[in-house]
Protein backbone atom coordinates (compact mmCIF):
# COMPACT_ATOMS: atom_id res chain seq x y z
CA UNK A 1 0.00 0.00 0.00
CA UNK A 2 0.88 3.60 -0.24
CA UNK A 3 1.54 5.63 2.73
CA UNK A 4 -0.27 8.58 3.91
CA UNK A 5 1.23 11.27 6.35
CA UNK A 6 0.30 10.10 9.37
CA UNK A 7 0.43 7.68 11.93
CA UNK A 8 -3.25 7.71 12.51
CA UNK A 9 -5.02 4.95 11.41
CA UNK A 10 -8.01 5.57 8.89
CA UNK A 11 -11.43 4.62 9.36
CA UNK A 12 -13.21 1.80 7.55
CA UNK A 13 -16.27 0.62 7.41
CA UNK A 14 -15.90 -2.03 9.44
CA UNK A 15 -15.25 -0.24 12.42
CA UNK A 16 -18.62 0.21 14.34
CA UNK A 17 -16.41 2.94 16.57
CA UNK A 18 -16.49 5.32 13.95
CA UNK A 19 -19.41 7.14 12.14
CA UNK A 20 -18.59 9.02 8.63
CA UNK A 21 -19.80 12.08 8.62
CA UNK A 22 -20.48 13.25 4.72
CA UNK A 23 -21.55 16.40 4.91
CA UNK A 24 -19.39 18.59 7.76
CA UNK A 25 -16.10 19.14 6.17
CA UNK A 26 -14.82 22.87 6.12
CA UNK A 27 -14.89 24.89 3.25
CA UNK A 28 -11.99 26.71 0.92
CA UNK A 29 -8.39 26.22 2.18
CA UNK A 30 -8.06 24.09 5.67
CA UNK A 31 -6.78 25.52 8.91
CA UNK A 32 -4.41 23.68 10.88
CA UNK A 33 -7.61 23.20 13.41
CA UNK A 34 -9.53 21.64 10.31
CA UNK A 35 -6.89 19.44 9.26
CA UNK A 36 -5.71 18.17 12.69
CA UNK A 37 -9.53 17.16 13.06
CA UNK A 38 -9.70 15.57 9.57
CA UNK A 39 -13.24 -6.10 -19.63
CA UNK A 40 -11.95 -9.33 -21.27
CA UNK A 41 -8.88 -8.41 -21.69
CA UNK A 42 -7.37 -11.97 -22.48
CA UNK A 43 -4.72 -12.43 -24.69
CA UNK A 44 -5.69 -10.26 -27.30
CA UNK A 45 -6.00 -7.15 -24.78
CA UNK A 46 -2.33 -7.89 -24.16
CA UNK A 47 -1.09 -7.84 -27.82
CA UNK A 48 1.82 -5.41 -28.20
CA UNK A 49 2.57 -5.40 -24.53
CA UNK A 50 3.73 -9.10 -23.77
CA UNK A 51 3.09 -11.61 -25.75
CA UNK A 52 2.81 -15.49 -24.16
CA UNK A 53 6.53 -16.10 -25.29
CA UNK A 54 7.70 -12.57 -23.31
CA UNK A 55 5.89 -13.64 -20.67
CA UNK A 56 6.91 -17.28 -20.17
CA UNK A 57 10.49 -16.43 -20.65
CA UNK A 58 10.33 -14.06 -17.96
CA UNK A 59 8.27 -16.06 -15.50
CA UNK A 60 10.92 -18.19 -16.05
CA UNK A 61 13.79 -15.99 -15.29
CA UNK A 62 12.33 -14.52 -12.42
CA UNK A 63 10.26 -15.96 -9.28
CA UNK A 64 7.33 -17.68 -8.55
CA UNK A 65 4.19 -16.50 -8.63
CA UNK A 66 2.61 -14.76 -5.43
CA UNK A 67 1.02 -17.21 -2.84
CA UNK A 68 -2.97 -17.52 -3.72
CA UNK A 69 -5.99 -18.79 -1.58
CA UNK A 70 -7.08 -21.71 -2.99
CA UNK A 71 -10.55 -22.73 -3.19
CA UNK A 72 -11.83 -19.22 -1.69
CA UNK A 73 -13.94 -17.42 -3.71
CA UNK A 74 -17.16 -16.20 -2.74
CA UNK A 75 -19.73 -19.21 -2.83
CA UNK A 76 -22.78 -18.89 -4.92
CA UNK A 77 -24.88 -17.03 -2.67
CA UNK A 78 -21.92 -14.31 -2.12
CA UNK A 79 -21.33 -13.81 -5.61
CA UNK A 80 -25.23 -13.07 -6.82
CA UNK A 81 -25.31 -10.65 -3.81
CA UNK A 82 -22.43 -9.21 -5.01
CA UNK A 83 -23.17 -9.21 -8.96
CA UNK A 84 -26.39 -7.76 -7.79
CA UNK A 85 -24.90 -4.78 -5.95
CA UNK A 86 -22.25 -3.91 -9.02
CA UNK A 87 -19.58 -4.29 -7.14
CA UNK A 88 -17.68 -6.78 -9.74
CA UNK A 89 -16.38 -6.56 -12.74
CA UNK A 90 -14.59 -8.73 -15.00
CA UNK A 91 -10.83 -7.62 -15.05
CA UNK A 92 -8.50 -6.01 -16.89
CA UNK A 93 -4.85 -7.35 -17.99
CA UNK A 94 -5.03 -10.46 -17.25
CA UNK A 95 -4.20 -13.63 -19.51
CA UNK A 96 -6.97 -16.86 -20.13
CA UNK A 97 -4.83 -19.94 -19.66
CA UNK A 98 -7.31 -22.51 -20.24
CA UNK A 99 -9.23 -22.32 -17.33
CA UNK A 100 -6.92 -20.84 -15.21
CA UNK A 101 -5.95 -17.07 -15.35
CA UNK A 102 -2.94 -15.32 -14.88
CA UNK A 103 -3.27 -11.10 -13.97
CA UNK A 104 -1.13 -9.19 -15.22
CA UNK A 105 -1.71 -6.09 -13.05
CA UNK A 106 1.66 -6.51 -11.19
CA UNK A 107 4.46 -8.45 -10.66
CA UNK A 108 3.06 -10.51 -8.40
CA UNK A 109 1.24 -11.73 -11.55
CA UNK A 110 -1.10 -14.15 -9.89
CA UNK A 111 -2.23 -17.85 -11.33
CA UNK A 112 -5.81 -18.80 -9.99
CA UNK A 113 -7.68 -22.01 -10.66
CA UNK A 114 -11.34 -21.92 -11.00
CA UNK A 115 -12.64 -20.98 -7.73
CA UNK A 116 -9.22 -19.59 -5.96
CA UNK A 117 -8.30 -15.55 -4.68
CA UNK A 118 -5.46 -13.84 -5.56
CA UNK A 119 -2.99 -12.47 -3.28
CA UNK A 120 -4.29 -8.73 -3.38
CA UNK A 121 -7.50 -10.95 -2.15
CA UNK A 122 -9.71 -9.00 -4.64
CA UNK A 123 -9.72 -10.98 -7.40
CA UNK A 124 -11.07 -14.30 -8.36
CA UNK A 125 -11.14 -16.87 -10.89
CA UNK A 126 -14.71 -17.83 -12.20
CA UNK A 127 -15.35 -20.71 -14.03
CA UNK A 128 -12.08 -19.25 -16.22
CA UNK A 129 -12.69 -15.75 -16.27
CA UNK A 130 -10.80 -13.07 -13.51
CA UNK A 131 -13.09 -10.96 -11.71
CA UNK A 132 -12.10 -8.07 -9.31
CA UNK A 133 -14.74 -7.42 -6.01
CA UNK A 134 -13.61 -4.61 -5.49
CA UNK A 135 -15.76 -1.95 -7.64
CA UNK A 136 -17.95 0.74 -6.74
CA UNK A 137 -17.49 -0.70 -2.88
CA UNK A 138 -15.37 1.73 -1.30
CA UNK A 139 -14.79 0.46 2.65
CA UNK A 140 -13.72 3.74 3.63
CA UNK A 141 -13.77 7.32 2.75
CA UNK A 142 -12.82 11.28 3.82
CA UNK A 143 -12.37 14.83 2.93
CA UNK A 144 -7.94 15.33 3.54
CA UNK A 145 -6.26 17.96 2.80
CA UNK A 146 -3.53 17.34 0.08
CA UNK A 147 -0.83 17.45 2.51
CA UNK A 148 -2.13 14.60 3.94
CA UNK A 149 -0.78 12.26 0.93
CA UNK A 150 1.32 13.48 1.69
CA UNK A 151 2.01 16.01 -1.71
CA UNK A 152 3.73 19.48 -1.14
CA UNK A 153 4.21 20.43 -4.59
CA UNK A 154 0.68 19.86 -6.12
CA UNK A 155 -2.50 22.42 -5.58
CA UNK A 156 -1.16 23.15 -2.01
CA UNK A 157 -4.07 24.61 0.41
CA UNK A 158 -6.80 21.75 -1.68
CA UNK A 159 -9.11 19.20 -0.27
CA UNK A 160 -9.01 15.78 -1.50
CA UNK A 161 -12.18 13.39 -1.65
CA UNK A 162 -9.93 10.43 -0.90
CA UNK A 163 -11.30 6.63 -0.74
CA UNK A 164 -10.39 3.05 -0.70
CA UNK A 165 -11.24 -0.60 -0.81
CA UNK A 166 -9.95 -3.51 0.84
CA UNK A 167 -6.45 -5.17 -0.40
CA UNK A 168 -3.35 -4.54 -1.21
CA UNK A 169 -0.46 -6.38 -3.03
CA UNK A 170 1.95 -6.09 -0.36
CA UNK A 171 2.20 -8.12 2.93
CA UNK A 172 4.21 -5.02 4.69
CA UNK A 173 4.99 -5.98 8.36
CA UNK A 174 4.32 -2.10 9.66
CA UNK A 175 1.02 -1.34 7.85
CA UNK A 176 -0.64 1.52 9.41
CA UNK A 177 -4.01 0.39 7.07
CA UNK A 178 -3.91 -3.36 7.70
CA UNK A 179 -7.67 -3.50 8.87
CA UNK A 180 -8.52 -2.45 5.51
CA UNK A 181 -5.50 -3.37 3.75
CA UNK A 182 -5.09 -7.52 4.48
CA UNK A 183 -8.52 -7.76 4.45
CA UNK A 184 -10.89 -9.28 1.33
CA UNK A 185 -13.90 -6.93 0.31
CA UNK A 186 -16.00 -9.31 1.97
CA UNK A 187 -14.72 -8.63 5.09
CA UNK A 188 -15.31 -5.17 4.65
CA UNK A 189 -18.68 -4.39 2.86
CA UNK A 190 -22.03 -6.18 3.80
CA UNK A 191 -24.34 -6.24 0.83
CA UNK A 192 -27.01 -7.56 2.42
CA UNK A 193 -30.11 -5.55 3.66
CA UNK A 194 -31.47 -2.41 1.42
CA UNK A 195 -29.39 -0.92 -1.24
CA UNK A 196 -27.65 2.47 -0.77
CA UNK A 197 -25.87 4.46 -3.55
CA UNK A 198 -24.57 7.38 -2.08
CA UNK A 199 -25.20 10.70 -4.11
CA UNK A 200 -25.87 14.29 -3.53
CA UNK A 201 -27.99 15.62 -1.85
CA UNK A 202 -25.62 13.90 1.04
CA UNK A 203 -27.00 13.05 4.61
CA UNK A 204 -24.97 14.50 7.45
CA UNK A 205 -23.66 11.22 8.53
CA UNK A 206 -23.55 7.96 7.76
CA UNK A 207 -23.92 4.56 10.22
CA UNK A 208 -21.30 1.41 10.31
CA UNK A 209 -23.94 -0.25 8.65
CA UNK A 210 -24.66 2.04 5.81
CA UNK A 211 -21.14 2.41 5.03
CA UNK A 212 -20.72 -1.41 5.17
CA UNK A 213 -23.63 -1.50 2.23
CA UNK A 214 -22.60 1.79 0.66
CA UNK A 215 -22.34 1.69 -3.50
CA UNK A 216 -19.99 4.35 -4.44
CA UNK A 217 -19.27 3.76 -7.87
CA UNK A 218 -16.70 6.25 -10.62
CA UNK A 219 -20.09 8.62 -11.30
CA UNK A 220 -21.25 9.04 -7.86
CA UNK A 221 -17.28 9.67 -6.61
CA UNK A 222 -16.85 12.32 -9.11
CA UNK A 223 -20.77 13.97 -8.26
CA UNK A 224 -19.74 13.40 -4.28
CA UNK A 225 -16.44 15.32 -4.77
CA UNK A 226 -17.48 17.65 -6.63
CA UNK A 227 -20.49 18.29 -4.10
CA UNK A 228 -17.92 18.67 -1.27
CA UNK A 229 -15.80 20.90 -3.21
CA UNK A 230 -13.08 18.70 -3.50
CA UNK A 231 -10.74 19.82 -6.79
CA UNK A 232 -8.82 16.20 -6.69
CA UNK A 233 -10.12 12.54 -6.09
CA UNK A 234 -7.38 10.36 -4.16
CA UNK A 235 -7.25 6.84 -4.45
CA UNK A 236 -5.09 5.88 -1.56
CA UNK A 237 -5.17 4.28 1.91
CA UNK A 238 -4.62 0.43 0.91
CA UNK A 239 -3.62 0.06 -2.63
CA UNK A 240 -4.95 1.66 -5.40
CA UNK A 241 -3.13 -1.29 -7.66
CA UNK A 242 -5.42 -3.73 -5.87
CA UNK A 243 -9.17 -2.06 -7.05
CA UNK A 244 -7.37 -0.97 -10.20
CA UNK A 245 -10.87 -1.00 -12.39
CA UNK A 246 -12.72 1.02 -9.95
CA UNK A 247 -9.41 3.24 -9.97
CA UNK A 248 -9.23 3.79 -13.53
CA UNK A 249 -12.92 4.22 -14.52
CA UNK A 250 -13.12 6.86 -11.73
CA UNK A 251 -10.25 8.95 -12.73
CA UNK A 252 -11.69 8.62 -16.71
CA UNK A 253 -14.87 9.75 -14.58
CA UNK A 254 -13.21 12.78 -12.84
CA UNK A 255 -11.23 13.67 -15.77
CA UNK A 256 -14.17 14.33 -17.98
CA UNK A 257 -15.51 16.68 -14.79
CA UNK A 258 -12.77 18.69 -15.00
CA UNK A 259 -11.15 17.09 -11.63
CA UNK A 260 -7.56 16.10 -10.98
CA UNK A 261 -6.65 12.29 -9.84
CA UNK A 262 -3.93 11.75 -7.00
CA UNK A 263 -2.82 8.19 -6.86
CA UNK A 264 -0.89 7.45 -3.41
CA UNK A 265 0.53 3.59 -4.12
CA UNK A 266 3.12 1.34 -3.32
CA UNK A 267 4.28 1.63 -7.38
CA UNK A 268 4.52 -2.69 -7.72
CA UNK A 269 2.60 -2.42 -10.98
CA UNK A 270 3.65 -3.64 -14.87
CA UNK A 271 4.48 -0.99 -16.92
CA UNK A 272 1.42 -2.00 -20.08
CA UNK A 273 -1.33 -1.02 -16.89
CA UNK A 274 0.64 1.09 -14.99
CA UNK A 275 0.81 3.18 -18.75
CA UNK A 276 -3.17 2.28 -19.32
CA UNK A 277 -3.73 4.08 -15.92
CA UNK A 278 -1.45 6.83 -15.23
CA UNK A 279 -2.33 8.72 -18.22
CA UNK A 280 -5.70 9.90 -16.52
CA UNK A 281 -3.93 10.34 -13.49
CA UNK A 282 -2.61 13.90 -12.66
CA UNK A 283 -0.37 13.61 -9.07
CA UNK A 284 0.96 10.39 -7.63
CA UNK A 285 2.77 9.50 -4.27
CA UNK A 286 5.21 7.12 -4.43
CA UNK A 287 6.27 4.74 -1.35
CA UNK A 288 10.07 3.94 -2.19
CA UNK A 289 9.89 1.51 0.89
CA UNK A 290 14.06 1.04 0.97
CA UNK A 291 16.34 0.82 -1.26
CA UNK A 292 18.02 -3.12 -0.09
CA UNK A 293 15.98 -6.17 -2.41
CA UNK A 294 16.24 -8.15 0.29
CA UNK A 295 14.45 -5.79 3.12
CA UNK A 296 11.64 -5.04 0.16
CA UNK A 297 11.03 -8.99 0.22
CA UNK A 298 11.29 -9.21 3.97
CA UNK A 299 10.02 -5.99 5.23
CA UNK A 300 7.02 -5.56 2.29
CA UNK A 301 7.09 -8.81 0.48
CA UNK A 302 7.79 -6.57 -2.61
CA UNK A 303 10.93 -6.36 -5.05
CA UNK A 304 12.47 -2.84 -5.62
CA UNK A 305 12.91 -3.27 -8.97
CA UNK A 306 9.29 -2.82 -10.51
CA UNK A 307 9.11 0.08 -8.41
CA UNK A 308 12.15 1.50 -9.82
CA UNK A 309 10.64 1.02 -13.19
CA UNK A 310 7.67 2.70 -12.51
CA UNK A 311 9.17 5.96 -11.17
CA UNK A 312 10.85 5.69 -14.05
CA UNK A 313 7.82 5.45 -16.16
CA UNK A 314 5.83 8.18 -14.19
CA UNK A 315 9.03 10.82 -14.71
CA UNK A 316 8.42 9.53 -19.00
CA UNK A 317 4.86 10.02 -18.54
CA UNK A 318 5.30 13.54 -17.25
CA UNK A 319 3.13 13.68 -14.16
CA UNK A 320 3.64 15.17 -10.88
CA UNK A 321 4.75 12.79 -8.64
CA UNK A 322 6.61 12.81 -5.01
CA UNK A 323 8.16 9.99 -3.22
CA UNK A 324 7.81 9.23 0.16
CA UNK A 325 10.24 6.86 2.18
CA UNK A 326 9.29 5.19 5.98
CA UNK A 327 12.60 4.88 7.79
CA UNK A 328 11.87 1.98 9.75
CA UNK A 329 14.63 1.12 12.63
CA UNK A 330 16.58 -1.98 11.51
CA UNK A 331 15.07 -2.47 8.45
CA UNK A 332 15.53 1.13 6.25
CA UNK A 333 17.90 3.36 8.33
CA UNK A 334 21.32 2.72 6.94
CA UNK A 335 22.52 5.68 6.09
CA UNK A 336 24.45 4.39 2.87
CA UNK A 337 21.44 2.67 1.44
CA UNK A 338 19.62 6.19 2.12
CA UNK A 339 22.28 7.26 0.08
CA UNK A 340 22.35 5.20 -2.90
CA UNK A 341 18.49 5.57 -3.00
CA UNK A 342 18.94 9.27 -3.34
CA UNK A 343 21.70 9.26 -5.64
CA UNK A 344 19.48 7.39 -8.02
CA UNK A 345 16.79 9.56 -7.43
CA UNK A 346 18.59 12.48 -8.70
CA UNK A 347 20.56 10.67 -11.44
CA UNK A 348 17.02 9.18 -12.75
CA UNK A 349 14.47 11.53 -11.65
CA UNK A 350 16.33 14.95 -11.31
CA UNK A 351 17.40 16.70 -8.25
CA UNK A 352 13.08 18.44 -8.29
CA UNK A 353 11.79 15.12 -6.96
CA UNK A 354 10.16 15.98 -3.34
CA UNK A 355 11.59 12.83 -1.26
CA UNK A 356 9.42 12.74 1.91
CA UNK A 357 11.27 11.20 4.72
CA UNK A 358 8.89 9.92 7.35
CA UNK A 359 8.94 8.77 11.27
CA UNK A 360 8.14 5.24 12.01
CA UNK A 361 5.80 4.17 14.80
CA UNK A 362 5.46 0.96 16.33
CA UNK A 363 2.67 -1.08 14.93
CA UNK A 364 0.89 -3.82 13.01
CA UNK A 365 3.80 -6.90 13.23
CA UNK A 366 6.83 -4.22 13.98
CA UNK A 367 5.18 -3.51 17.33
CA UNK A 368 7.85 -4.21 19.20
CA UNK A 369 10.31 -1.57 17.95
CA UNK A 370 11.03 2.24 18.77
CA UNK A 371 9.65 4.65 16.64
CA UNK A 372 12.47 6.25 14.52
CA UNK A 373 15.16 8.78 16.37
CA UNK A 374 14.75 12.21 14.84
CA UNK A 375 18.48 12.25 14.98
CA UNK A 376 18.20 9.44 12.08
CA UNK A 377 15.75 11.34 10.39
CA UNK A 378 17.83 14.40 10.68
CA UNK A 379 20.59 12.54 9.16
CA UNK A 380 18.76 11.18 6.10
CA UNK A 381 17.73 14.13 5.34
CA UNK A 382 21.24 15.63 5.56
CA UNK A 383 22.38 12.92 3.27
CA UNK A 384 19.94 13.60 0.50
CA UNK A 385 20.39 17.15 0.35
CA UNK A 386 24.49 16.57 -0.23
CA UNK A 387 23.44 13.78 -2.87
CA UNK A 388 21.84 17.24 -4.62
CA UNK A 389 18.14 16.87 -3.99
CA UNK A 390 16.23 20.34 -3.11
CA UNK A 391 12.73 19.71 -1.50
CA UNK A 392 13.46 17.58 1.22
CA UNK A 393 10.95 16.99 3.75
CA UNK A 394 10.75 15.25 7.35
CA UNK A 395 7.20 13.82 8.45
CA UNK A 396 5.19 12.42 11.09
CA UNK A 397 7.17 14.68 13.91
CA UNK A 398 5.14 17.86 14.95
CA UNK A 399 6.78 20.88 15.87
CA UNK A 400 10.22 19.64 14.53
CA UNK A 401 11.21 22.70 13.22
CA UNK A 402 11.04 24.00 9.63
CA UNK A 403 10.81 19.88 8.61
CA UNK A 404 7.71 20.51 6.44
CA UNK A 405 9.16 24.01 5.23
CA UNK A 406 9.61 24.37 1.14
CA UNK A 407 12.84 26.81 0.90
CA UNK A 408 13.64 28.47 -2.30
CA UNK A 409 16.68 27.08 -3.96
CA UNK A 410 17.61 30.25 -5.16
CA UNK A 411 17.33 32.87 -2.05
CA UNK A 412 16.96 29.89 0.21
CA UNK A 413 13.66 31.90 1.66
CA UNK A 414 10.57 29.79 2.68
CA UNK A 415 8.46 30.06 0.34
CA UNK A 416 5.87 27.22 1.65
CA UNK A 417 5.22 26.88 5.30
CA UNK A 418 3.27 24.17 6.93
CA UNK A 419 1.19 23.09 10.45
CA UNK A 420 0.27 19.96 10.45
CA UNK A 421 -1.36 19.34 7.50
CA UNK A 422 -2.16 23.17 7.44
CA UNK A 423 -0.28 25.92 4.80
CA UNK A 424 0.20 28.86 6.98
CA UNK A 425 2.48 30.92 4.51
CA UNK A 426 2.64 30.51 0.32
CA UNK A 427 5.18 32.77 -1.11
CA UNK A 428 4.31 31.74 -4.49
CA UNK A 429 3.40 33.77 -7.62
CA UNK A 430 2.98 32.27 -10.38
CA UNK A 431 4.85 29.22 -9.47
CA UNK A 432 7.78 31.06 -8.61
CA UNK A 433 9.95 32.60 -5.74
CA UNK A 434 7.82 35.51 -4.43
CA UNK A 435 11.22 36.95 -3.11
CA UNK A 436 13.79 35.93 -6.24
CA UNK A 437 11.80 34.58 -9.14
CA UNK A 438 13.29 31.29 -8.66
CA UNK A 439 10.85 28.63 -10.50
CA UNK A 440 9.80 26.19 -8.11
CA UNK A 441 9.06 22.62 -9.31
CA UNK A 442 4.99 21.46 -8.87
CA UNK A 443 1.81 22.08 -9.95
CA UNK A 444 0.52 25.32 -8.38
CA UNK A 445 -2.56 25.93 -10.17
CA UNK A 446 -5.96 23.75 -11.18
S1 LIG B 1 -3.15 -7.12 -8.79
FE1 LIG B 1 -3.75 -8.72 -7.32
S2 LIG B 1 -4.43 -10.43 -8.62
FE2 LIG B 1 -3.24 -9.05 -9.93
S3 LIG B 1 -1.16 -9.91 -9.88
FE3 LIG B 1 -1.29 -8.30 -8.30
S4 LIG B 1 -1.80 -9.40 -6.40
FE4 LIG B 1 -2.24 -10.79 -8.10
Amino acid sequence: MGLDQTSRRTVSSHDPQHEHVVGHWPKGRISRRAAIGLGATGVAGLAGAASLFDFFSKWRESEAPADIFKGDAPNNEIWELWRKRGWMKEASHYLKLGRNVQCKICPNNCILEPGDRSHCRNRVNRDGTLYTLAYGNPCTFHVDPVEKKPLFHFLPGTRTFSLATSGCVFRCLNCQNWEISQKKPEETKNPRGEELCLKPPLPPHLSHDQMSRLSLFPENVVAVAAELGCPSVSYTYSEPTAYYEYTQDTCKAARERKLKNIVVSCGSIEERPARDLYQFVDAAHVDLKGFDDDIYQKLNSGRLQPILNTLKTLKELNLWFEIINLVVPTYTDNLDTIRRMCAWIVKELGTDRPLHFSRFHPQHKLAHLTPTPVGTLLKARDAARAEGLRFVYIGNVPGLEGAETTWCPGCKKAVIERDIFAVTCLDLSDGKCRFCGTKIAGVWKM
